[in-house]
């Protein structure tokens, strides 16, 4: 199954990601997270994507698109992937595409975790994140028990230097313009599925569930 998980920053994607994929048994493919990992081990693909990440701009799509085309062909993505943060161009999309048509595979399920711009400003704002694995919490709605500590397994948390308002207000004026085309074409297609992004987190992953259920390769 080769899902594609779509919404805005600040849409709450990144903490339905991993354990969706968990539950089904799927490879959590991350565009952002593996350029932040060839950032912090000092790549020269690490720091190129870290002059595009700071300003809150898109990695040019040559390097994106053979980054994560790259991952796919990895064993551990044979059963299936959750691709999380790509496609996020028109270009991603259709390379994607190609890619998967090479291996008589497509995308199966698009679920697009839906939130209002406002709510999504206010959520980048106070979010804060583990050092060690990305797990997220926000200030206001899902506080840790420890200011600045992971309650799971207890390790430091940060602001990332890209949800400063500022940034965050870039990256979402990227997501308007070049992300949302990705949503009507696989809306187009027909394997685009909605869901609410404004309940509670366990609310949105269960909607993700049945998305993912509701999956004819399922
Ligand atoms: P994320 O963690 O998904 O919010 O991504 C953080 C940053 O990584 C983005 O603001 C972009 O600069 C870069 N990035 C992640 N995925 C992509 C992608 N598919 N295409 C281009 N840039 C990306």
């Amino acid at each position: 199954m080769i899902v594609v998980l779509l919404g805005a920053p600040g849409s709450g994607k990144g903490t339905q990601g991993m354990p969706l994929a968990e539950r089904f048994g799927l490879a959590h493919v991350a565009s952002g997270d593996m350029f932040r990992d060839h950032l912090n081990a000092g790549s020269e693909l690490g720091l190129l994507a870290k002059s595009y990440m700071d300003k809150g701009e898109l990695v040019p799509d040559d390097v994106t698109i053979r980054m994560v085309l790259d991952r796919l062909s990895w064993r551990n993505a044979a059963k299936g992937v959750i691709l999380d943060g790509f496609p996020r161009t028109l270009p991603q999309a259709e390379a994607l595409d190609q890619a998967l048509a090479g291996q008589s595979k497509r995308v199966d399920v698009v679920p697009y975790v839906v939130v209002s711009t406002d709510e999504l400003l206010r959520r980048l704002g106070g979010r804060w994140i583990c050092r060690a694995t990305g797990h997220s919490y926000h200030v206001a709605s899902n506080p840790p028990q420890t200011p600045g500590v992971c309650d799971l397994d207890g390790s430091e948390l940060y602001q990332r230097a890209d949800d400063s308002i500022d940034v965050a207000r870039t990256r979402l004026q990227v997501y308007f313009e070049q992300t949302e085309p990705v949503v009507d074409y696989y809306r187009g297609r027909g394997v685009l599925t909605e869901v609410n992004g404004e309940q509670s987190i366990e609310q949105v992953y269960d909607e993700l569930v049945h998305a993912l259920e509701g999956s004819p390769v399922h």
